[in-house]
């Protein structure tokens, strides 16, 4: 536990999939979790995880030292602070947004929360709703020393690993640019597998060599998109659960929207946010985002034995 934050009075605003898991965690580390979301079920959910749920956010804003927020989208992240957070939350409060939102949004309300007085960071997590729950998620922080060090212990209770990124929004940029990289890498390991069927390969065998030689990556050998090949996916679970499809694209459109605003050249990005769209389309949007195998070939067979 980190240092001068043993136990803090925490306004937590969004307990959705990612925010119920964080909640909870944080309550557990000893918090006083003062939770709100406009979802009465997460409310209540929150409730038997030894948060307290309220009725308003700035009914959880009021005496926050630390406040959370794990929003949908920019909008409702800049809403909440615009709204809320910077009206209402004490300006002694540390400010930790936790959403994967749009590079330009966060840089907007960073800044006027920094013109308002307050220290705020940008503080995505990697890993999804298992390691949201079990307290194991990657945050990729962007923000001043000051608001790094003063971030750090409560994501530390809700994390395996918290690292700075750099100034405002450099945690939203290094989100969508490993999302990116994590859509491209398993768009070609779907092709490959593909591939390697049609050669008349062996998936197992496939899997024992690639994940041996240069092929190999997270995509494969910890995600692989295979049922019965690599370690318990979501493959294995006919594609539910896990990192759904729809929340893949969004991703990749903000990788896209701030490759536009950068004048990145990002062809294989694209090319994996074009793929999962008409995915998504088809049907595929509550679907793991590995299930894009089934599009790759329709006719994908499990293999014997899966
Ligand atoms: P979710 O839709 O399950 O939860 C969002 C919650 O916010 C909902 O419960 C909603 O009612 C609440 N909300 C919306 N507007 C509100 C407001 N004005 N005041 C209070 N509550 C409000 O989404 P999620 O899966 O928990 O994801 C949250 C964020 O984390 C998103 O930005 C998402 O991209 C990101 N993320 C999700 C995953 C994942 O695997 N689900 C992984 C990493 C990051």
């Amino acid at each position: 536990m980190g240092q001068g934050n043993s136990m803090a009075r925490v306004a937590f605003i969004g307990l959705g999939n990612m925010g119920g898991g964080m909640a909870a965690n944080l309550a557990k580390a000893g918090h006083e979790v003062r939770a709100f979301d406009l979802s009465e079920v997460a409310l209540e959910r929150a409730r038997g995880k030894a948060c307290t749920p309220v009725g308003s956010a700035d009914e959880a804003l009021a005496g926050a030292e630390a406040v959370v927020t794990m929003l949908p989208a920019g909008k409702h992240v800049a809403d909440v602070y615009r709204g809320n957070v910077l009206i209402n939350a004490p300006k002694s409060a540390i400010l930790m947004d936790c959403s994967t939102i749009d590079v330009a949004t966060a840089k907007t309300v960073a800044g006027e929360a920094a013109a308002a007085g307050y220290t705020m960071v940008d503080a995505p997590g990697s890993g999804g709703i298992a390691a949201a729950n079990g307290g194991t998620l990657t945050f990729m922080v962007g923000g001043s020393d000051e608001g790094f060090a003063r971030a750090k212990p409560f994501l530390d209770q809700m994390g395996k690993a918290v690292i700075h990124a750099g100034g405002a929004g450099a945690g939203q940029a290094a989100k969508i640019c490993n999302n990116m990289l994590l859509g491209a890498t398993m768009a070609a390991t779907c092709e490959a597998f593909v591939l390697a069927q049609k050669l008349g390969l062996d998936l197992q065998t496939f899997y024992d060599i690639s994940s041996k030689a240069s092929g190999q990556s997270w995509s494969m050998t910890s995600y692989c998109p295979v049922p019965g090949v690599g370690p318990d996916t979501p493959a294995d679970r006919d594609y539910e659960g896990g990192f759904a499809t729809a929340l893949m694209l969004k991703d990749l459109k903000l990788a896209m929207e701030a490759a536009k605003e950068a004048g990145a050249y990002t062809p294989m990005g694209g090319e994996a946010e074009e793929l999962y769209q008409r995915f998504a389309d088809r049907g595929g949007a509550g679907k793991d985002f590995s299930a894009l195998i089934k599009m790759i070939d329709d006719s994908w067979v499990v293999p014997a034995g899966a």
